[in-house]
């Protein structure tokens, strides 16, 4: 198959860019999905980590993840239906159906990246770009500040479907990053691909622990999230993300979510001595963030916000 490659920019005056891309079978013009223009070059810092020493946040935050659409994370393997038909299985862990703690880590962090003054490729070296200090960065051998649980499906069922194989043109945005809108257009194709995905309206559940995270670092992961108060907005995770599949919306369970007194009480299980993370603490957290940024800024970080809330291309309703 001959595909386009190209390279492109998006312009000074865009904060995003819907793109098209036309359907090779009917020669229609459809939306493809847009772009997210980076906020700007990432701003650096040289950061100790010390995780010995407790000087910022350090807490638990549990969350609810409902599907919106179906979805699908692949667990890397294939089994038979009783029609002999091949199929990608849902990850697993003990036979519960689980979304990994690592691909939602992945997922959530790209959403950081377009909300901050961050790298894209998880590459700082010496020193950390904001995604960077709390997601981890590999050529400084550091895990970030968080870690995800794997999160577990409460409530839901599973099905096998079959959804079209698609390929657009390969376009590479130096300076953005691409995100799908909510729903897909239908494009036919004769190349199929069956997996197995939980259904609309399902339930997972998770944990994320936080170790010494600054008030602005937690504002950027309660806003990437999707769940900062006024800010609020779904995500897309998984598989099939420009078929229509990975729709999901984040809550946090204020009851269950904990900043921890002292340093020790992290391993002070099972009743570690903390106090209940309040909404109040999430619009600091918040405030501190936007503090950072100039009012120009803080402008475009609300445009892109409403561009992930809305999840469709300018114009259509
Ligand atoms: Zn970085």
């Amino acid at each position: 198959m001959n595909r386009e490659e190209r390279k492109e920019s998006l312009r000074s005056d865009e904060t995003y860019r819907d793109v098209s891309a036309i359907d090779q079978r009917t020669g229609r013009r459809y939306w493809e999905y847009y772009v997210v223009k980076q906020l700007g070059e990432p701003k650096k810092e040289k950061v100790n980590i010390y995780h010995d020493v407790f000087v910022q946040n350090t807490g638990r935050l549990s969350l609810t993840i409902e599907t919106k659409t179906q979805i699908f994370i692949g667990s890397g393997t294939v089994e038979i239906t009783g029609g002999d038909q091949q199929y990608f299985t849902f990850s697993r862990v003990n036979d519960r159906i689980v979304i990994p703690g690592s691909s939602l880590k992945g997922d959530i962090r790209q959403y950081a990246e377009a909300l901050s003054f961050s790298c894209y490729d998880a590459s700082c070296e010496d020193e950390l770009c904001p995604a960077c200090r709390i997601f981890g960065s590999a050529p400084f051998h550091f895990k970030g500040k968080v870690s995800f649980e794997d999160a577990k499906l409460l409530n839901g069922k599973t099905r096998i479907i079959t959804i079209p194989q698609r390929w657009g043109p390969r376009i590479e945005y130096e300076n953005g990053r691409k995100f799908y809108y909510h729903s897909a257009p239908l494009i036919e194709s004769r190349d199929r691909e069956w997996l197995e995905v939980v259904e609309t309206g399902g339930y997972f559940n998770f944990n994320l622990a936080f170790e010494n995270l600054e008030d602005w670092e937690l504002g950027l992961l309660i806003l990437a999230m999707g769940v900062a108060p006024g800010r609020e907005f779904p995500l897309k995770i998984g598989g099939g993300k420009n078929r229509g599949l990975g729709l999901v919306k984040l809550s946090l369970e204020l009851d269950r979510s904990f900043l921890f007194l002292s340093p020790e009480e992290m391993f002070s299980s099972p009743r570690p001595k903390a106090i209940k993370v309040k909404e109040e603490n999430l619009n600091n957290w918040v405030e501190k963030y936007l503090e950072k940024m100039s009012s120009g800024t803080r402008e475009e970080l609300d445009k892109i916000i409403k561009k992930f809330r809305e999840g469709k291309p300018d114009g259509q309703r």
